[in-house]
């Protein structure tokens, strides 16, 4: 009975180990979290890294813009009808005062008739010679009509190289 008495008295003696360990390690390591978050590179790195991931996309926006909108206002500007040619231009209609895209026809002009009558004197009469002027667009007045209301603004005359505007 005596062993049993010792056996308790022996075992109080492991118990004592302390908790104030604790409590000092605790207050240890509060000031290397301090430390390491002012000396952590981390809130370095994240200024740094959006202002290198920002100037890219706005060199690649200024590059893509430059080169688009010039030559689209050259185009769109109306002729006049003293300038008109053989080719559909955009102008200003005399009548309805609207800015159309002239419609072109070609008719035999006093160009057309000069040049069969050339070809009558030089004798080329076979095989219809003469009729090839009036086959020929280069050789025929170009009108200009408008889409809109149909009247015709201009004829370019090819003999005097003109454009006469056509009167109601
Ligand atoms: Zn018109």
């Amino acid at each position: 009975m005596s062993n049993d008495k010792r056996d308790n008295f022996s075992n109080p003696g492991l118990d004592p180990p302390p908790p104030p360990y604790s409590s000092s390690e605790s207050s240890q390591i509060v000031p290397p979290n301090e430390s390491t978050r002012l000396h952590s590179p981390n809130t370095k790195h994240y200024s740094a890294t959006p202002n290198l991931t920002y100037h890219s996309p706005q060199r690649e926006q200024v590059h893509a813009e430059i080169p688009q909108p010039l030559p689209l206002f050259v185009e769109q500007s109306p002729v006049l009808l003293q300038d008109l040619r053989t080719e559909p231009c955009i102008t200003i209609c005399p009548h309805c005062k609207q800015i159309v895209l002239s419609s072109t026809k070609f008719k035999s002009g006093s160009a057309t008739y000069l040049t069969s009558l050339t070809l009558l004197v030089l004798g080329l009469t076979s095989w219809g010679c003469c009729l090839i002027p009036f086959c020929v667009n280069n050789l025929k007045d170009c009108v200009h009509s408008c889409p809109k209301c149909g009247k015709v603004m201009a004829k370019y005359s090819r003999i005097d190289g003109k454009v006469y505007r056509h009167r109601e």
